[in-house]
């Protein structure tokens, strides 16, 4: 037996309506924000993800995917969509029409992790990207699209966290903020964080250590040391976020896990999902293109975990989408009625009803079993009575209710019936 590697998940023919449902509420509030799809493959040369997330994060020294192809090029699988979206929006020059470029994803993500509730090596994200606007209503779009999902799938629960994080001029000042404050208490923190204090301060605000967590608490907020433009971008955001009613808290403890972000960051979190309770983080990127050898343009949007989401719908008792069921069961009870439940089956599809009959040659009695166990709305027995007279005894499996209809005035039936 050779089992599913570590870290991974299938999802099984009887849970998958429950992602076409979210898969399907992502599209269709995307649609109403007017993002279109963007399809990325799977795969990268490892040298954007250097450049794009940034080399003194997680994801690029502990959790990607790298291997060497068969031409001797160094690959990764996506640790995350947006690199691969900004290499897109490069190489196919979609900053020449007219901006914005309004785009989304849905995307597996692969990252080399410590598999545990919540954190997978392969899980799934939806993403959002809005290309080509400094507006901060752009900003509150987003958050605004991500809002939408959760209202419409029903959850309430999830708390907005923003902040802002500034930009590479005012960061200088909060990165000797930071290096102040960090000095004298380095010797105490774990060694990723002894790195980062030379390399990139910011990120020690992101540790999950304990220890650091205590120091990182008291550490200078982001906010007092942002420029004029980012603080009138971040209090434009608040105004923005207020005057659709959306609630937030600002949380200076908030930088994300990636180093494109400038500005705004954010992300929505759940409290009862355990400690892996961030759903999405997103943010503003404005520096990412360049970085990746695009003409400086301006970004904001973010990465949404489906799994993480399902894990939030299921503790709320919510439930989303139906399991399939056939709306005929077609039960032939001798040998010659079995050909005419193929026609009968093909018929009602050809028009739109789902069917299904038995192909494991089941007794009468296991087939009205099993229509059961399927929960068919209906099942259509074809006995030698009604073999003889071009008919089905139809029953209604909700009321128990059992008429007699000619055979080709099937489908009319159970259309009158929906
Ligand atoms: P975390 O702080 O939980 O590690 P992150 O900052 O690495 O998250 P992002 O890179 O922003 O996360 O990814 C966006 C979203 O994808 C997260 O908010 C989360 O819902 C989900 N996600 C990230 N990593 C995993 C994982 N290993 N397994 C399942 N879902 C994940
Ligand atoms: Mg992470």
């Amino acid at each position: 037996m050779i089992n599913i590697p570590k870290g991974t998940k299938d999802v099984l023919p009887s849970e998958s309506y429950k992602w076409h449902y979210i898969e399907n509420t992502v599209r269709e509030v995307a649609r109403l924000f007017g993002a279109n799809e963007v399809r990325t493959p799977t795969f990268e040369h490892t040298e954007l993800f250097l450049r794009g997330v940034g080399d003194t994060t997680d994801i690029v020294n502990k959790e990607m995917y790298t291997f060497e192809d068969k031409g001797n090029r160094s690959i990764t699988l996506k640790p995350e969509g947006t690199a691969g979206v900004a290499r897109a929006f490069i190489e196919n020059s979609l900053f020449n029409a007219p901006q914005p470029t309004k785009m989304y994803y849905i995307t597996p993500v692969f990252r080399y992790e410590r598999p545990q509730a919540g954190r997978l090596r392969e899980h799934h994200q939806f993403g959002v990207e809005f290309y080509g606007s400094f507006a901060p209503q752009a900003d509150v779009e987003v958050m605004s699209l991500a809002k939408s999902i959760f209202a419409k799938l029903g959850i309430k629960d999830l708390q907005l966290n923003i902040n802002s994080i500034g930009c590479k001029s005012c960061r200088k000042d909060y990165n000797k903020a930071l290096k102040d404050y960090f000095s004298s208490k380095i010797d105490k923190m774990c060694s990723t964080c002894k790195d980062r204090l030379d390399k990139n301060p910011l990120r020690i605000l992101d540790c999950k250590e304990e220890t650091c967590k205590a120091i990182v608490k008291d550490a200078p907020s982001t906010i007092d040391y942002l420029c004029d433009d980012c603080k009138s971008h971040h209090e434009s955001v608040c105004k923005g976020l207020t005057s659709i009613g959306l609630d937030y808290v600002v949380n200076p403890r908030i930088v994300r896990g990636l180093d494109y972000y400038t500005r705004t960051v954010f992300e929505f979190i759940s409290t009862g999902i355990g400690a892996q309770g961030t759903v999405c983080g997103g943010g503003r990127y404005n520096d990412l293109v360049e970085q990746v050898g695009g003409k400086s343009t301006p970004a904001v949007g973010f990465g949404m975990g489906i799994e993480r989401l399902i894990m939030v719908l299921e503790s709320l008792g919510l439930s989303f989408g139906e399991p399939y069921a056939p709306e005929v069961y077609i039960a032939p009870m001798c040998e010659e009625a079995k050909d005419i439940a193929l026609v009968i089956a093909n018929n009602l599809r050809a028009n739109g009803i789902s069917a299904e009959f038995d192909i494991m040659d089941r007794s009468f009695k296991a087939q009205m079993k099993y229509a059961d166990k399927l929960s068919a709305n209906f099942v259509a027995i074809i006995g030698e009575d009604e073999l003889k007279a071009d008919k089905v005894a139809i029953k209604n499996m909700k009321t128990g209710e059992q008429e007699s209809v000619e055979r080709d005035k099937l489908v009319e039936f159970i259309q009158s019936k929906k």
